[in-house]
């Protein structure tokens, strides 16, 4: 199965000079389950360029919507298989204490916001609220589950031919608990990454920044994501969801703490690495 990273970078966009190596566009990841489907993990701004790529294909796509924050949306009205009258597209995402998905999406994709209304969307649209039951997409199964994160947000585990992805791009399981001590089946998303051969997992702030400001923001700092990982028991580990106040230089730093402190901690047996835009990963 691959994987390819077509945004990395959380809650806003930056296209800073200092920030394109790893990368400007948010949430965005393509899963190569099935050659007859496209399979799409949120639609952030990095889901632009990859429309771009599925122009003229008639395939059914899947996207996977994790939660309605815009960083995880922002870039729906831009992806163009939504203006090709022959394509089946299926959005997938949380159901909300009130109302639907399409409606809950609708409000991003209508006046005064949007030029155009989500009605207007040529494509053959479906929006489906994911339930607590696994269900295909072509011959992977997909499961969900709610996770830590600020408002309704799930996690996804997609696994086919006895390879399996987990995706928790937005995820603070730390939260008022010690992640290293906690019972398994308390520990938020942790039974829905178990043995995931690829996690990918947010990792937005350093520890400090953690401790100082960001405490309850919804996000992981380093030292939990780490944790979460390890217990997790990933071969593979992709950190996620990088703060916009990150720059390259900074995040190389990141990269090099992660890496010694991942392997202090014993997870010498797995790789771990922060997430680059346009990086393709066979799981
Ligand atoms: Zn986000
Ligand atoms: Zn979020």
């Amino acid at each position: 199965v691959q994987v390819t990273l077509w945004g990395v970078r959380g809650s806003i966009p930056t296209p800073d000079a200092d920030k394109l190596r790893y990368g400007g566009n948010t949430a965005c990841v393509s899963v190569g389950i099935d050659d007859d489907i496209d399979v799409i993990l949120d639609a952030g701004t990095g889901i632009r360029r990859l429309g771009e790529r599925l122009v003229g294909s008639t395939k059914p796509v899947h996207i996977l919507i994790t939660h309605l924050h815009l960083d995880h949306i922002m870039g729906m009205l831009f992806f163009r298989p939504f203006f090709d009258p022959a394509r089946p597209i299926t959005v997938w995402g949380p159901a909300g204490a009130f109302r639907p998905l399409r409606q809950r999406l609708a409000r991003y994709l209508s006046q005064p916001l949007s030029p155009i209304d989500i009605r207007e969307l040529p494509a053959r649209v479906i929006f489906r609220e994911v339930g607590a039951e696994p269900f295909m997409i072509g011959g992977a199964t997909v499961r969900a589950e709610r996770i830590i994160h600020r408002g309704p947000t799930l996690g996804y585990r997609i696994e086919q031919d006895g390879r399996c992805l987990c995706y928790l791009p937005d995820h603070e399981p730390g939260l008022g608990v010690d992640l290293e001590r906690t019972p398994a089946e308390w520990v938020s998303g942790l039974a829905l990454a178990h043995g995931a051969h690829m996690l990918i997992h947010d990792a937005q702030y350093t520890d400090r920044e953690y401790a100082e400001n960001t405490t309850g923001w919804g996000h992981s700092r380093l030292g939990d994501a780490l944790i979460f990982a390890r217990r997790a028991e990933s071969e593979q580990v992709v950190l996620f969801h990088h703060d916009p106040a990150h720059d390259d230089e900074s995040l190389d730093c990141l990269s090099d703490e992660a890496a010694a402190r991942w392997a202090q901690s014993g997870g010498e047996g797995a790789r771990i690495g922060l997430g680059v835009e346009g990086r393709t990963i066979e799981v």
